[in-house]
């Protein structure tokens, strides 16, 4: 574990954090810095550093555990639905870098509005863009 990961941190007790489910593989708990009221972060108790980084085992914990997050955030906030994130590399907005999973609970007309605009393509340019990555 690196020394400065504040999410080990959390893990080894040493930072405090507001747990709301744990089990063997993994920890979720309360962002500090909501986007939604509920919004919770699930973090595998070994350290990599992102997506790429990690083993298939803990991806599958992780995803396992924020199932069962979702369905608490459902059943304990009234959550109307769920949003899942994860942030790979700071061009991605990754600002912790131990692997987390954003469980952000939504709610019929809250606020959150993500960034991102779909832009026009077509079929053609989409054949060529998947040639060039399965190439
Ligand atoms: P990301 O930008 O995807 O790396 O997400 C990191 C998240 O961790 C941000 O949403 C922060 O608000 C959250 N965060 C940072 N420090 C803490 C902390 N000590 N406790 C809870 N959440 C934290
Ligand atoms: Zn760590």
């Amino acid at each position: 574990m690196p020394d400065d990961c504040i999410f080990c941190k959390i893990l080894e007790g040493e930072l405090p954090s507001a747990r709301i489910y744990e089990d063997e593989h993994t920890i979720a708990f309360l962002d500090i810095n909501p986007w939604t009221r509920g919004h919770s972060l699930v973090v595998p108790r070994n350290h990599s550093r992102d997506l790429l980084d990690a083993s298939d085992e803990d991806l599958a914990h992780v995803i396992a555990a924020s199932k069962r997050v979702a369905g608490l955030l459902r059943d304990k906030l009234s959550a109307d639905g769920i949003n899942l994130l994860n942030s790979c590399g700071e061009a991605a907005w990754q600002t912790v870098f131990h692997l987390h999973m954003h469980v952000i609970p939504r709610y019929v007309d809250d606020p959150l509005r993500l960034p991102g605009r779909p832009q026009q393509t077509d079929p053609e340019e989409l054949a060529e863009l998947a040639e060039e990555i399965r190439a």
